[in-house]
């Protein structure tokens, strides 16, 4: 039987994530605040829903793709929140990035309802959204991981285990913080590259095929016009904000207190971004990083 899927959250990741749903033929009903987004997914074939609440009913798995964790735990475990609606047997799958102990207290109030959660934020971008190439990275009851397998490989290509619940929250945390210090890097090296009149594509070209590759320069270039079809060359528009880089570089911050873990280039990368949020580059794309650069130049 088909499965049916209520999508919540339907943004820069989640839209296309829901899409890559509809086209693999399951049965997908979506809802957000933001009645565009709704309409968007109306037209590609999605049920739509005035609520959450409605959106859930009769669905066997959920999805929530979300901007923090209080939006989170407000929508499942909130008064009135979903737990108390849902159909027996669902899975629930947050693929928000949130602290590790809002993904626990979450799970942990689910279990007390006998209700199956994991946490499966992503990596990739929007690009890997929309190609359903992203890579999830879970954590929770290894019964409850093979169960959501089916339906995350309709959006994504690798799918990890993490551990327990939360675990996934903290791998990714760990991949988001060594972003941000590889991106300020790369804007970095080019910007003083451009700065002593090098051409910024010669120089991507001669790092990516030297030791100082990496995502960064490989499918993500912060310098405009370098590369197609990325935030860069958009007026830095669409892609990963600013604001949830930051969001997610602050919870890096919480991680190393919380586990006596030295993160110096961590912190200095939560600072950075603050600084460039601060200059109301928030909804901004992430690699925008670069413009806070150039104003010293
Ligand atoms: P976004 O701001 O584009 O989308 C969030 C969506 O959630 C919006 O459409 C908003 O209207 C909706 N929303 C907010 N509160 C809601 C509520 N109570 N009920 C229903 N809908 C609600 O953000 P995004 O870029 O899609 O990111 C979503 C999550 O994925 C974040 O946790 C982010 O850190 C993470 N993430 C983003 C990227 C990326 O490249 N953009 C990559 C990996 C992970």
């Amino acid at each position: 039987m088909t499965q049916h899927i209520a999508f919540i959250g339907l943004g820069n990741m989640g839209g296309p994530m829901a899409k890559n749903l509809i086209k693999k033929e399951f049965k997908v009903t979506v809802y957000d605040l933001n009645a565009k987004a709704v309409a968007d997914l109306k037209s590609a074939g999605a049920n739509t829903a005035d609520n959450a609440k409605s959106a859930i009913q009769d669905a066997d798995v959920i999805i929530s793709m979300l901007p923090n964790g209080a939006i989170v735990k407000s929508l499942y475990t909130g008064s009135n929140g979903l737990i108390n609606h849902v159909k027996k047997d669902v899975l629930i799958i947050d693929s928000s990035t949130i602290a590790a102990d809002d993904a626990r207290a979450v799970a942990k109030a689910c279990e007390q309802k006998g209700i199956a959660m994991i946490d499966a934020p992503v990596s990739g971008g929007t690009a890997a959204a929309e190609a359903g190439t992203l890579t999830f990275i879970c954590g929770g009851e290894a019964a409850h991981f093979e169960n959501a397998k089916s339906v995350l490989s309709a959006m994504g290509r690798h799918i990890f285990h993490a551990g327990a619940s939360g675990a996934g929250q903290v791998a990714k945390i760990c991949n988001n913080m060594l972003l941000a210090i590889h991106m300020i890097g790369t804007a970095e090296a080019l910007n003083m590259g451009a700065q002593q009149g090098l051409d910024p594509k010669v120089m991507s070209e001669i790092m990516k095929a030297s030791s100082g590759n990496n995502w960064s320069l490989q499918v993500y270039n912060p310098y405009p016009n370098v590369m197609p079809n990325v935030p860069s060359s958009n007026d830095y528009q669409g892609g990963f904000m600013v604001d949830l880089m930051s969001k997610d570089l602050g919870l890096s911050q919480e991680l190393a207190a919380k586990s006596k873990s030295a993160t110096p280039l961590g912190a200095l990368a939560t600072q950075l971004y603050q600084i460039h949020q601060g200059t109301g580059a928030g909804g901004k794309d992430f690699s925008s990083i670069l413009q806070l650069l150039q104003k010293n130049n």
